[in-house]
């Protein structure tokens, strides 16, 4: 039977992809957003509510008006940069205010939640694939408010009995396969979508932020993560927790790694367009490789990525952007 599920930050790239996962297998996503960084375009699969995580008055409102029986906990903000230089707003939003989630939560006996975690709580792994079982320690504020939440899950858990699935995300990426939605940031900092852009001639080129790491073609390695598999990796973890499953965390990857220049030749090969690519400096507080080991997620959400390869993650992103270009009336197409 279907359940209703609050999705915070239901109207941003990964929870609105979310959402339409939830509404395929016959539940009931309530999106709650501000509409800072989500956009009301986006939310297609069920009800809006407009509103503030730090006002838990409307969020208690909204848990007893739409009958929530779990949680999506999405909303957070994710620079990684920004967290570095303003980490004041990275501890209120996405931590004290995911405690106030949490205390609606108790408050209205909403036991389950799904939690949006990140590999930057490994910080600097020594080991790769990266397992479930290496320490967290994260390096920038960013990974510190996601480990922070981790942390007040578990004592949550153990005062009230509420039960959770961490998910770990890698590198999100990609677009839904059917085109009704994709990823608009701003400003855009990822990777994937900064060289589509560059593709297809809405920016002159792309940086590649280091090329003397010790990777086999010196770019840095990330594993990255279909949108449509992580909407998909979060209805099991629901499902999962409806069925009276245990609290868990996972790793939400492939346990492939793709370098900076093989992301970027896969664009130009799939677009047909050329990358003006320039070698930069490194990024601060970049790893040189990030994969992780997926086997966790693999047994205990019965979950395999299924469009994850370079080839699908780029064209799926590709034909979101190039619909994007054309419906505003620019001359380009792809
Ligand atoms: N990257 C790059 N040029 C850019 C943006 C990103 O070379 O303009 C690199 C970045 O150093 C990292 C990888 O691409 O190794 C993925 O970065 P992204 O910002 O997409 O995700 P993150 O790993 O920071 O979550």
């Amino acid at each position: 039977m279907g359940i209703n599920v609050l999705v915070t930050g239901g109207a941003g790239y990964i929870g609105s992809h979310a959402c339409k996962s939830l509404s395929l297998a016959g539940h009931t996503p309530v999106t709650y957003d501000n509409l800072v960084h989500g956009h009301s375009w986006a939310v297609k699969w069920g009800p809006l509510v407009e509103g503030d995580l730090h006002n838990g008055i409307t969020l208690r409102e909204t848990l007893r008006k739409h009958n929530i029986q779990a949680v999506m906990h999405f909303a957070a903000f994710a620079y990684v940069g920004e967290s570095m230089q303003d980490p004041g707003k990275y501890f209120r939003n996405n931590v004290a205010n995911t405690v106030t989630l949490l205390d609606a939560m108790v408050e209205e006996g909403v036991k389950n939640i799904v939690f949006s975690s990140t590999c930057a709580t490994y910080g600097e792994p020594g080991e790769s694939p990266i397992r479930e079982t290496l320490p967290q320690q994260p390096v920038n504020p960013y990974g510190e408010s996601k480990l922070f939440i981790e942390k007040a899950l578990k004592w949550y858990s153990q005062a009230h009995g509420i039960r959770y699935g961490a998910l770990r995300y890698f590198n999100a990426a990609g677009a839904d396969p059917e085109g009704e939605i994709g990823e608009e940031h701003d400003p855009e900092t990822h990777l994937i979508p900064l060289v589509i852009q560059a593709a297809l001639g809405q920016r002159e080129d792309v940086q590649i932020f280091g090329s003397d790491y010790p990777t086999p073609d010196g770019s840095c390695v990330r594993d990255y993560i279909h949108v449509t598999d992580l909407a998909s990796a979060h209805l099991k973890a629901i499902e999962r927790l409806a069925a009276g499953s245990d609290s868990f965390a996972v790793n939400l990857g492939t346990g492939k790694g793709h370098s900076v220049k093989e992301v970027i030749a896969a664009v130009e090969r799939i677009s047909g367009y050329p990358v003006n690519a320039r070698e930069c400096d490194r990024r601060p507080g970049d790893p040189p490789a990030l994969v992780a080991a997926p086997g966790l997620a693999n047994a205990l959400l019965d979950w395999v990525p299924e469009y994850s390869d370079l080839k699908t993650i780029v064209g799926t992103a590709l034909r979101w952007h190039a619909m994007k270009l054309n419906n505003s009336g620019s001359a380009l197409s792809a």
